[in-house]
Parts: structure tokens; C-alpha cells; sequence
């Protein structure tokens, strides 16, 4: 896998299980990818900051710390993006680590195809979210047949205005900032209504309801929407352009 400057991509990779960690390693290389490698907590954040690697796979049961820790370190420094990688599959481990600042979550097992992709949404993210961010560059976000326009904080189905609420669109915007990745209740809630929001995630389920009865050409089988149980929302990412058009 190659970033558009050519430059491979440095993955560190924190991972106890030496059967795991090698799989990880022949993978991402094969792909392309400069793969580092530790199994401890203290020694991945002291190569955080002497190798700044463009994305970090964190499993989260570490012998020296929970990886959770990892990430709230990692947090309070840098933005890069972190994909846990655990076989804790419960919906509050998932929760936690995304509160805490990790982009993503797999669950293991996953497969090689999974993974890459979510490393290429990862970096894509915290690209767009740097420089080349479309909704920053055209007001505009474009998923599902939809078209969220920021500057009128509408969002239009070719000509058609869905006429989203003000508190709908904000969800909607948030989500769109977000695409492709995992979205908790705990940050909507945080982001839409302040620090001092209520924690009740009713308000947020109802809202959502009404957006996917208006967004959704389904809303029993959603294309945009997706919801990650127990764990928060996720908007699909935005259509790309065939390679080569601009
Ligand atoms: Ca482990």
C-alpha cells in the first residue's frame, strides 16, 4: 500500500502473541507496508515518538499494560491513528477504546482484506482531515445518492431538499466529518450538546430514526447509516472517483 507521495507506509504494530505479531508483520509487508513491531505498552510509546509511524495496530491485552492505557497516552500527543486489534468482542470494550481516542476496533479473528481496508480508511481520515478535505474544500459531502451540503446545512437527494431538522443535520454533519468510522453515543452526545449533555442515548435513537426514514431509500437495509450496536453509528464512506478522474 503506497500514500500518495509514494513513501511506504510505517505500521507499528503492539501485539503480545508472536504467532499473531508474525502473521501481522508478513501481511502488511507483502502489502507494502514498513512494519515495526513490539509487544509491550511502554516500549510502543517510546517508538511512537522516536519512529512516528503513520498508523498503530494495538491489541489491548499488553503484559506490562492495558492497551487502553496505550491509547490515552497516545492520545494526549498525537492524532495518529490507532486500530485496536482484541479479541474482546464486548460492546463497553469497543465503546471504551473509541472513547478513549482509538479510530478503530477489529475484532479478532479478521481477515487481510478487512484489515487493509481499515488502515486505508484510517489514513484517509487523518488525511483529509490535514489537508485535502473535500467537505472543507467544497462544502460538500457525497454518500449514497445524497448530497450533504455544509454551506446551506441541507442535505439534498439530487434537486429534492430531505428536509433534515437543525438537530438532524448537525448528526449528520458530525457523521459525515467522521465517515467510515465508528461514531460512539458518548461523543455524539458530547459533540452535539455540550460536556454537560445528558448521557441517555433515547434522544440520539430517536433523532436517528427520523434521519434514516428520510435519508434511507430502506431504512430497514441502510446504504449511508449504519448502526454499531450498543457502540454508537457510522456513516459510509464517500463514493470515490474512478481512478485517475479528478
Ligand atoms: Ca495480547
Amino acid at each position: 500500500m503506497k500514500n500518495p507521495s509514494e513513501v511506504p507506509i510505517k505500521l507499528l504494530v503492539v501485539e503480545d502473541d508472536p504467532g499473531i505479531c508474525k502473521f501481522l508483520k508478513t501481511t502488511l509487508t507483502a502489502n507494502g507496508c514498513d512494519v515495526l513491531t513490539t509487544d509491550c505498552g511502554a516500549k510502543a510509546l517510546e517508538m511512537m515518538s522516536s519512529h512516528c509511524p503513520d498508523c498503530v495496530l494495538l491489541d489491548l491485552g499488553l503484559p506490562d499494560m492495558d492497551g487502553n492505557r496505550v491509547i490515552e497516552s497516545v492520545r494526549s500527543w498525537t492524532k495518529t491513528p490507532i486500530i485496536v486489534i482484541s479479541a474482546r468482542s464486548m460492546e463497553e470494550d469497543k465503546a471504551l477504546a473509541l472513547d478513549l481516542g482509538a479510530d478503530d476496533y477489529l475484532i479478532k479473528p479478521f481477515g487481510t482484506i478487512e484489515l487493509m481496508a481499515r488502515i486505508r480508511t484510517a489514513l484517509r481520515h487523518t488525511r483529509t482531515a490535514l489537508e485535502n478535505d473535500s467537505i472543507a474544500l467544497n462544502g460538500f459531502y457525497r454518500v449514497g445518492g445524497l448530497t450533504i451540503d455544509f454551506r446551506k446545512r441541507r442535505v439534498f437527494r439530487g434537486e429534492e431538499d430531505m428536509n433534515l431538522t437543525p438537530n438532524e443535520f448537525k448528526i449528520i454533519a458530525l457523521l459525515a466529518e467522521h465517515a467510515g468510522q465508528v461514531v460512539t453515543y458518548k461523543t455524539m452526545l458530547r459533540e452535539l450538546w455540550g460536556p454537560y449533555a445528558s448521557r441517555d442515548n433515547k434522544i440520539l435513537r430517536v433523532h436517528m430514526a427520523n434521519i434514516r426514514r428520510k435519508l434511507e431509500p430502506d431504512p430497514n437495509t441502510p446504504v449511508v447509516l449504519f448502526t454499531e450496536p450498543g457502540v454508537g453509528y457510522r456513516m459510509a464512506e464517500e463514493e470515490q472517483p474512478a481512478p485517475g478522474a479528478r
